[in-house]
């Protein structure tokens, strides 16, 4: 790992949120259903450093592909959720020869096992089932409906069940995640209540329940893990106990959202006929990859002195910042001021600040709260992935360099073709 000095633009992890997201969870579960596994979404952000800090408290690798599968064996996970509709048949089998929890999600999966001699295996099945109906407006997918798992409308769940019954094979749990627009209590309820249902309707045994992930953590105003898992145990309660039942979870962005920035730097300010422009080294690309979103927390630090300097993190920790925004104060205001990203697409814009100071280069803007589903999704796109830092009281380490030339070129052929 390398100490010291950081540059623009780059990723900050706060090891204190991270810890602090962690244990929130950890109490959540203790107090409401003290039997649980917390499985960690390795797609959400899969970065080593990550990964590790997961393993060390405790959780489970949770994986939807044969690379992450061979990546949680990598980092030297000894328990993982194998879940995702495209499993390849060796990493199946080895995960299932080495009892990790397996969450079948494709009638391919059901033949596997049937042509294998595996039969003493901890398989579950994930559930498809219309909770659009009981949460309008709240599903990712909508009146479309999801295409994950089997459905129980249909009586598939019931024939996959039947199919491993008939095989020998124990149906041990099964496994509900849904990905939401809303993220609502009202969503765990309904998935909690379906379990109970499930159970009822076809007299099952299970081990586990998996409610699986998508929930918000640290986000004013938003539920936090209390709140979830008393809606979960209120109703779970119904049909299950935690003697007998281990309630599986599966947060990603819950945890590692709030924990990371994004620094990045002004370059230049230019006036055009439409106004000022603020281009600054980061992108929207790097916060947004999906370029979804229609607002960012974010925060400005104007710059001291030393304008083209690099900053120390007791410059840019969380906070800091508002105590030595002073410099401001004698800048001009700007009635508009267009925040962009350093890429060639017009697109590449952050936000807008009105009638505040006027940047200038050398100052920082900051993004909070960008840990989910960005670094996992951000494209080689004119420049290589930026260095990522953990911050942990005051002190910077890097735990992933700036990529280069090298790593970009690493697994290409070209040279003997000239
Ligand atoms: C994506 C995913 C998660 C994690 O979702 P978050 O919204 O990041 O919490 C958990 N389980 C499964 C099966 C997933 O596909």
């Amino acid at each position: 790992m390398k100490q010291g000095q950081m540059e623009t633009p780059c990723y900050v992890i706060h090891k204190a949120v991270l810890d602090q997201q962690v244990a929130l969870l950890k109490k959540a579960l203790d107090d409401n259903w003290s039997n649980y596994i917390v499985g960690y979404s390795f797609k959400t952000n899969g970065l080593p450093w990550v990964l590790m800090q997961m393993k060390t408290a405790g959780f489970y690798a949770e994986v939807v592909s044969e690379d992450e599968y061979n990546l949680a064996r990598y980092m030297g996970f000894s328990h993982v959720i194998y879940n995702g509709p495209v499993k390849s048949r060796e990493s199946f089998l080895d995960a299932l020869t080495r009892g990790h929890m397996v969450n079948l999600d494709a009638e391919q999966e059901l033949d596997w096992l049937e042509e294998s001699d595996l039969r003493d295996v901890q398989v579950g099945l994930r559930v498809n089932f219309d909770l659009e109906a009981i949460c309008r407006g709240e599903t990712s997918s909508g009146e479309e409906g999801g295409r994950f798992g089997f459905s129980y409308e249909t009586g598939a769940l019931h024939r996959a069940a039947k199919r491993l019954e008939e095989m020998g094979v124990k149906l041990s749990g099964l496994h509900l995640h849904v990905s939401s627009r809303t993220r609502s209590i009202k969503i765990y309820r309904a998935l909690a209540r379906m379990a109970v249902r499930l159970k009822q309707e076809y007299g099952w045994n299970l081990s586990y329940i998996d409610i699986g992930g998508g929930y918000f953590g640290g986000m004013e105003n938003k539920p936090e893990f209390p709140a979830y898992m008393e809606a979960v145990r209120e109703e779970l309660s119904a049909g299950y106990t935690p003697e007998e039942t281990t309630l599986v979870v599966e947060p990603g962005t819950s945890l590692i959202t709030p924990p990371v920035e994004y620094l990045t730097a002004v370059v230049d300010c230019k006036d055009t006929y439409a106004g000022r422009f603020v281009v600054t080294n980061g992108s929207r690309s790097d916060i947004d990859p999906l370029h979804g979103k229609s607002s960012y927390f974010h925060k400005v630090g104007y710059a001291l002195a030393d304008p083209h300097g690099s900053y120390r993190i007791q410059e840019t920790a969380l906070g800091a910042w508002e105590e030595q925004a002073g410099p401001a104060a004698d800048r001009e205001i700007q009635s508009r001021q267009v925040i962009c990203g350093h890429t060639c697409m017009e697109n590449d814009r952050l936000f807008v600040m009105e009638g505040e100071p006027a940047l200038r280069p050398g100052d920082v803007i900051a993004y909070r709260k960008v840990g989910g589903y960005t670094m996992c999704l951000t494209p080689l796109f004119i420049r290589y992935f930026p260095p990522v830092y953990v911050e942990e009281a005051g002190q910077l380490t890097c735990v992933r360099e700036k990529w280069s030339t090298e790593e970009y070129v690493r697994k290409s052929h070209f040279r003997d073709a000239f």
